[in-house]
């Protein structure tokens, strides 16, 4: 694994996270998109080096749904770069981890991903990552 790719938040209501995560920042969001096979609508803020993607249910179902009926607001997950997502998952599946997306799907910001499931990693969702060239 490469670097934090970035961090995943989920917030009830896109538009008014937008507005204080923009306060908080000092600049505002540079994207939003929605996945719809993902039930979610995003958007992106960098922060120096740092990306911070804020995570907006569209669909009853969807997992930011879920999360947020089970935690609430809050930090959703952490996602890393990967060269190559399928030797990746390969690999961790070798070590015992569950993933949840045997076949990277494509996420968000032209990004191929899949997720390890949270009780492998002490109750953090993982995230993993591979830029679409
Ligand atoms: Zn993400």
């Amino acid at each position: 694994m490469n670097k934090i790719e970035h961090i995943g938040i989920a917030v009830k209501h896109l538009e008014t996270s937008n507005a204080l995560f923009a306060k908080l920042f000092g600049t505002p969001h540079y994207k939003t998109e929605t996945v719809a096979s993902e039930g979610v609508k995003t958007s992106f803020f960098k922060v120096g080096e740092n990306k911070i993607e804020l995570l907006e249910a569209t669909t009853a179902n969807s997992p930011i749904a879920k999360f947020l009926e089970r935690k609430g607001e809050g930090v959703h997950h952490i996602a890393f770069d990967v060269e190559d997502i399928v030797a990746e998952i390969k690999r961790l599946q070798e070590e015992g981890f569950t993933v949840l997306n045997e076949t990277p799907k494509r996420g968000a910001d032209n990004k191929l991903v899949a997720f390890l499931h949270p009780k492998d990693a002490n109750g953090v969702l993982i995230e993993l990552c591979q830029e679409i060239k």
